[in-house]
This record gives C-alpha cells, structure tokens and sequence, in this order.
C-alpha cells in the first residue's frame, strides 16, 4: 500500500536534516516538491540521484492534488518536501495530507526542522502554552489579529516578512503599548542568525535602524 511520507528539510544550515529523512528521501519512488531546483541541490549534496522529482507549489495544489494522489497510490513510497522546514507549515501539504487520508493512503510526519519551534524556545518567554499563526493576513484583518494576540495569555509565534517587519512592530507597539516584550529571531540556523529581546520600543529603534533583510519569527 502507499505511503506518503511529509519530509521536514533544513531552514539553512544544511546538517538540520535527520538520517531518516535522508533515507526516507533515498528510498522514494516520487518526490513533491515546492521547488524541484530546490530540492535537486539539496538531494545533490546528501548524494541522493536519479529521484522523481514533481513539482506541488501554492499555485497548482489545488488542481494537482487529485492528480499527484493517484500517481502516489501507483508507488511504494513518496515523499513531501517543501523549500524549508516543514510541509504544511506555512507551505503548501494540508490539502495533499487531506486528500491522502481521504483516500487511504497512509501520512506519516517525519520530525524535523522548522522555524517557530527554535524561535519560540530561544526567545525566552513561556512555551508550556502558546499560540502558533504563520504568516499574518497582509491588510484586512491584520489589526483585528494584532489584538486578540494583545488580549492573549499564551506566548504568540508568527511568522513575518523582512517587507513588512517594521511596519508590524509599529502596529504591534500601537496595540500592544511600546513596552511590550517581543523577541525577533533573524535568520536562524544561518551564518546571520541573530535573537532580538526587548520591547517592541526598542526593537523598533533596533530594526528601524538598519535595512532590513532575511527570515524572520516573531514572539510576543
Ligand atoms: N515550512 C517552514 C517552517 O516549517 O518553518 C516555513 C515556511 S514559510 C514559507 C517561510 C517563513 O518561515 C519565513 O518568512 C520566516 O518567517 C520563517 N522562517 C523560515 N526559515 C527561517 C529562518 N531560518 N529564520 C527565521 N525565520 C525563518
């Protein structure tokens, strides 16, 4: 029977991969993946030659998932990959996950690499309880958010852009107050990887100051 196995790949550093995801990946007979040129680098630097690479990405997972069910019901194994961390965070592999269960194929979520948990767990705020979102929406209901995450209990984990950073941080300091703590973490696992602590006053003074470039979590 098939299996589709949810592969989490590194989010920079190229060690963060398990030994069962390598394997896992070495043995599949079809790869998804949100980038193949993505993940033919990466399949190249582990040695893994000669995989089924397909391409499952936010513009085609809804008229694919059907098709790209039925090819991995015609196979042993395959594999989801995203570009970085884990599938169906924040990327494309809830659809596909569905689908595969609706259909009796077997899922199993390999552990692995993923940004928000390092991020949150570093930051140093509480993280027996917390609250994960992904990406804010951009305009409409981004402030309606902003504020039940001020009314919340829980530590909030999101994940923002390097274009919308500072513009969040303002908004966050308008709701929240300016002396608020959040943490910033930057480009984790890479050679920049930096962790800002303090309130959103001085991360804003922080970031404000400098371009901002790279990855970013947030945790407030
Ligand atoms: N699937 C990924 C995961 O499991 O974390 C998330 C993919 S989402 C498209 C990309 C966002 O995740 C980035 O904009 C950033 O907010 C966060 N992210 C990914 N890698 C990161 C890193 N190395 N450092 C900080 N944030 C990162």
């Amino acid at each position: 029977m098939a299996k589709l196995f949810i592969v989490p790949t590194p989010i920079g550093n190229l060690e963060d991969i398990t030994l069962r995801a390598l394997n896992v990946l070495k043995a599949a007979d079809l790869i998804l993946c949100e980038d193949t040129r993505t993940t033919k680098n990466l399949l190249q630097h582990y040695e893994i030659e000669g995989k089924r690479c397909m391409a499952y990405h936010i513009f085609n997972e809804h008229e694919q998932v059907g098709n790209y069910i039925r090819q991995i019901q015609q196979v042993a194994t395959a594999a989801l990959v995203s570009d970085a961390g884990t599938p169906g965070i924040s990327d494309p592999g809830f659809l596909l996950v569905r689908e595969a269960l609706k259909q009796e194929v077997e899922v199993e979520c390999l552990p692995g690499p993923t940004a928000f948990v390092p991020a949150l767990v570093q930051s140093g705020f509480p993280c027996s309880s917390f609250y994960f979102h992904g990406f804010l929406p951009h305009k409409k209901g981004k402030e309606t958010l902003l504020k039940r995450f001020a009314e919340m209990e829980e530590t909030v984990v999101f994940y923002e852009s390097p274009h919308r950073l500072l513009k969040t941080l303002e908004k966050m300091s308008e709701i929240m107050g300016p002396d608020r703590p959040v943490a910033v973490a930057k480009e984790l696992t890479k050679i920049h990887e930096f962790t800002f602590r303090g309130t959103l006053a001085e991360a804003l003074q922080h970031f404000g100051s400098q371009p901002v470039k790279g990855e970013f979590v947030l945790i407030v």
